[in-house]
C-alpha cells in the first residue's frame, strides 16, 4: 500500500500576509485528513515562515529547487542543508520550468537529488515530455532518459527516499490535463523502468501526477492504479481547492 502524497508548488507567488491566510485556511480544513501526506512548497524566502505556521501540524514544507552544492562561491544559490535547517522536508527538483528556463540538464538534476538526499530532504523528482515530444512519440524515451540519469547518479536504492512526479509539460498551467489513461500509461511505464532495477522499489515508490489537477478532475486521475497523488500548481494557491484534492487523494488512492 502506497500512502498518497499531495504537494503544492506555489511557484513565484506569495507575500507574508497572503501566505499566512493561505496556510491557516489549509490547516483549518486539514484535521480530518488522514492517510495522506501533504506539503506546500513556497519560494525560498517564505520557507521559514510556512514552517513556523505549520509547526506541529500534518502540513509539511518543501522548496522548489536547491543547489547541487552545499556551500561555497555560488552566488544566489540555496543549499539543501540550509533548507533542512529552516524546516523544509521536501524539495521539488527538475521541474520543467527549471529545465526549460534555467538550463537544468538531467545530470544537474541528478546532482541536486544527491545533495537533497544527503541533507535528509525528500526529493520530488519531476519528469515529463513536451507537447512536441509527445506528438513525435517520444514520451517514453524522454521519461526513460530523465529517470536513467537519476538512477545512475544516485543508485536504485535511493528511490526508497524519492518521490517521482510525472508532469507532462503540455499540461502544466495550461488547463489541459492528461486523460487518466494517458497519465496511467506513463506512470506504469515509470514503475516498469524502476522494476528493471528493483521490483520492490518499483512497487513502493510514490508517483504523483502533475498538470492542471483540480478538485473536479482529481478523482478520475487518482483512481488510476499507478497514480499515488498530485503535484499541484495553480490549485495550491486556494486553500479550498488544494484541500479538495487532498480529500480526494485520501478517499481514492489505493481504494479501488
Ligand atoms: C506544476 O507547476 O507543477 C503544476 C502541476 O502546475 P499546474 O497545476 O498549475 O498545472
Amino acid at each position: 500500500m502506497r500512502k498518497p502524497i499531495v504537494v503544492g508548488n506555489w511557484k513565484l507567488n506569495g507575500t507574508l500576509a497572503d501566505n499566512e491566510s493561505l496556510v491557516l485556511g489549509m490547516l483549518d480544513g486539514m484535521s480530518p485528513l488522514e492517510g495522506v501526506d501533504v506539503a506546500v512548497c513556497p519560494p525560498f524566502v517564505f520557507v521559514p515562515q510556512v514552517a513556523r505556521l505549520a509547526d506541529s501540524t500534518a502540513l509539511a514544507v518543501g522548496a522548489q529547487n536547491c543547489s547541487e552544492h552545499d556551500n561555497g562561491a555560488f552566488t544566489g544559490e540555496v543549499a539543501a542543508p540550509m533548507l533542512a535547517d529552516v524546516g523544509a522536508r521536501y524539495v521539488i527538483l527538475g521541474h520543467s520550468e527549471r529545465r526549460a528556463m534555467y538550463g537544468e540538464t538531467d545530470e544537474i538534476v541528478s546532482a541536486k537529488v544527491k545533495a537533497a538526499l544527503a541533507a535528509g530532504l525528500t526529493p520530488i523528482l519531476c519528469v515529463g515530455e513536451t507537447l512536441e515530444e509527445r506528438e513525435a512519440d517520444e514520451t517514453e524515451a524522454v521519461v526513460r532518459r530523465q529517470l536513467a540519469a537519476a538512477i545512475s547518479g544516485n543508485g536504485i536504492q535511493s528511490f526508497d527516499r524519492i518521490v517521482i512526479a510525472y508532469e507532462p509539460v503540455w499540461a502544466i498551467g495550461t488547463g489541459r490535463t492528461a486523460s487518466p489513461e494517458q497519465a496511467q500509461d506513463v506512470h506504469a511505464f515509470i514503475r516498469g523502468q524502476l522494476a528493471d532495477h528493483d521490483a520492490g522499489i518499483a512497487q513502493s515508490v510514490r508517483i504523483q501526477y502533475g498538470g492542471s489537477m483540480k478538485p473536479g478532475n482529481a478523482a478520475d486521475l487518482l483512481a488510476q492504479p499507478d497514480i499515488d497523488g498530485g503535484l499541484i500548481g495553480g490549485a495550491s494557491l486556494k486553500a479550498e481547492d488544494f484541500l479538495g484534492i487532498c480529500r480526494v487523494a485520501a478517499d481514492t488512492v489505493g481504494k479501488q
